[in-house]
């Protein structure tokens, strides 16, 4: 890459119904009006409010009519998901399956799997988390060493996965597990879809320094899981995973987790706004207003069957800096007491707190601006 591929954000159908629609259902059935839950919606579990917005055909939208999904166009889920995170929807408890683990299943499961696991992720019922991190494999993810072996009886696997968002609340995790003996780095490497209730599966909490309780550890104790848990080809595992980072890096969730803090500032800001409040309010805008464009036309170039590995990590880049920078660029312009209880207060200390860790989710800074150099030709 050169240059980010500007490409056309060309939804078909009519997007503005899409949006209408969607903002009247929101209306109707949004459970929260909390601030602070709202800032933090992609990670809030609802499962009621889930399964409702499955039925009404807002999650698995682009998957087939013939697995329960809507057949929808991928713009016109992005146009649904922006909706939601905006509106601060409590998507936590079908995000990931939604987001990635569905669409990976279509692209490189069996039939059996697409079967047996899609339905369940278009009605906002089947829970899924991702099994890539461990101890001494976060940014180094080709040094990955939970194995996974083949024996007459199906897979036996051992290891153990961290920083797993949801485990404690999903139904499955598609782990990544080194299935040749011997093999290094990104070679031998598979992916299972394994159902966390197995035998042998011990799920352990990690709480986080606002005293959440998201991330977990996952051992695996010579769990045995078919032979159909095999997602893809075996040894194939990197070159999949590196597609399901794509789906995981450019979506609006990669600028829009602070997006409730610039509603806030305008609420607060009144009719009349102080002019440097005012000052910021025009940068953020146009800022998230470009980070906007580039993300859509991500998503339009993932939509058009490509591989937007660098794009991606651009806007995942630019999008943490700019969500990561917001609170502190709010708390230099606002009157802000740590233990005020009005929105912006609240909103300003949850996302102060949160916002260090928007950089590592996904991929660190680091890891991702040397991708960025790798396909600029720079290294
Ligand atoms: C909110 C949140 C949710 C997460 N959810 C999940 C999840 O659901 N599933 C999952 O598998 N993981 C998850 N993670 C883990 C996340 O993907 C890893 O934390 C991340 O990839 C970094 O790995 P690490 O923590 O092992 O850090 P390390 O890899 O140990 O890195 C430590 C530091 O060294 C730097 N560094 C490492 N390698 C290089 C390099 N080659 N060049 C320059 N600098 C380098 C890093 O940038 C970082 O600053 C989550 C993390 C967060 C914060």
């Amino acid at each position: 890459m050169q240059s980010f591929a500007l490409y056309p954000f060309d939804p078909p159908g009519d997007t503005v119904a899409l949006r209408t629609d969607l903002r009247a259902w929101l209306a109707a059935n949004q459970p929260t009006d909390d601030v602070v839950a709202r800032a933090n919606c992609w990670a809030s579990f609802d499962p009621d409010f889930s399964r409702a917005l499955g039925a009404a055909g807002y999650v698995g939208m682009t998957l087939p009519a013939i697995y329960g999904g809507g057949d929808r166009h991928p713009l016109e889920r992005y146009v649904v998901i922006e909706e939601l995170l905006a509106a601060g929807a409590p998507v936590g408890a079908h995000w990931i399956a939604d987001r990635q683990t569905g669409p990976l299943i279509l692209r490189y499961g069996s039939e059996e799997q697409r079967q047996r696991y899609l339905p369940g992720i278009a009605k906002g019922e089947l829970y899924a988390c991702i099994g890539l991190s461990e101890p001494g494999a976060g940014s180094d993810l080709a040094a990955v060493r939970t194995s996974a072996r083949e024996t007459s009886e199906g897979w036996r696997i051992n290891g153990q996965k961290i920083w797993t968002t949801g485990a404690h609340l999903s139904h499955v995790i598609l782990a990544l597990v080194r299935t040749e003996e011997g093999s290094e780095r990104n070679a031998g490497l598979s992916q299972l879809l394994i159902d966390l209730d197995t035998p042998g599966v011990t799920i352990r909490p990690i709480i986080d320094m606002a005293g959440n309780h998201d991330f977990n550890e996952v051992f695996f104790d010579d769990v045995l899981v078919p032979h159909g848990a095999l997602v893809g080809e075996r040894g194939q595992g990197w070159k999949q995973v590196t597609a399901e980072l794509g789906l995981e890096r450019s979506g609006p969730e990669r600028y829009l987790s602070s997006h409730a803090l610039l509603v806030a500032l305008i609420d607060a800001a009144g009719a009349d706004p102080d002019p440097a409040v005012a000052g910021l309010i025009g940068e953020l805008t146009a800022e998230m207003w470009t980070l906007r464009q580039l993300s859509m036309s991500t998503a339009a170039k993932l939509a058009a069957g490509e591989d937007p590995m660098v794009e991606a990590s651009v806007v995942k880049e630019l999008g943490n800096a700019f969500e990561q920078d917001m609170p502190r660029r709010v708390q230099a312009i606002v009157n802000f007491d740590w233990d005020d209880e009005d929105d912006l207060a609240r909103l300003l200390r949850a996302l102060l707190i949160a916002s260090p860790s928007f950089s590592l989710r996904g991929g660190t800074r680091e890891v991702i601006r040397g991708i960025i150099a790798r396909g600029l030709g720079l290294r």
